[in-house]
């Protein structure tokens, strides 16, 4: 999965579960933050090819990284979003955002961003091992328990950069922006659909690769 797809998948998982309601937008954003982060490896790049094979896919891309970093983000994201500061600047940085005052701090509330945020990170692994298939390219397992273990794991079912994804999270996100209200029905609607498509990639032998 590309950045945009990794992103919108926690985001909807965000979404799905209606817990935006009461926490806000900014639930939403986090976990998109959170999924798509475990990419910050491939910076490994600004230091060289030799860096790059070495550390990309694998730094960020463990349960260890993804759960750390995951709580982190949760929690700094929650602390941020009841400054009305931050949230003044977010909704002038996107706009339409609901301009609501979020619940005051609560401890229940932190376990609530933390979880979404571990949850939409660690995401972010299945979702690499599915999408690494391509025609011109060798698979790309994830060590997902380094630097315990070094086996890395892989399911190439559907085609790295693969589009129909993509699609399917567009149209959710016009569809959202069209009916905000329905946001949870849509978000479980582009999740399904997602999903069934990796199914249908399955059962065709990974008929996108
Ligand atoms: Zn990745």
């Amino acid at each position: 999965m590309t950045t945009f797809e990794h992103a919108m998948f926690g985001a909807n998982l965000a979404l799905v579960t209606g817990w935006t309601r009461k926490q806000g937008w900014g639930l939403a954003l986090m976990a998109a933050l959170a999924a798509a982060l475990a990419d910050w490896d491939g910076l490994s790049i600004l230091f060289g090819g030799e860096a790059y094979s070495q550390i990309h896919r694998v730094w960020g891309h463990n349960l260890f990284a993804t759960l750390f970093l995951g709580a982190m983000v949760g929690a700094l994201a929650y602390l941020a979003f009841l400054s009305h500061g931050v949230r003044e600047k977010t909704r002038r940085w996107i706009k339409d955002l609901n301009p609501l005052q979020p619940p005051p701090y609560s401890n229940a509330s932190l376990a609530c961003w933390i979880f979404t945020g571990c949850i939409a990170s660690i995401s972010h692994l299945p979702a690499d091992m599915i999408y690494s298939g391509h025609k011109e390219m060798t698979n790309w397992p994830v060590k997902i328990f380094w630097p315990a273990h070094e086996q890395g794991y892989v399911l190439p079912l559907v085609a790295w950069g693969d589009l129909t994804s993509t699609f399917l999270f567009i149209l959710a996100m016009f569809a959202m922006y069209r009916w905000p209200a329905k946001a949870q029905a849509i978000a479980f609607l582009a999740l399904l659909a997602v999903n069934a498509y990796i199914g249908f990639c399955w059962l065709g032998g990974g008929i996108a690769r």
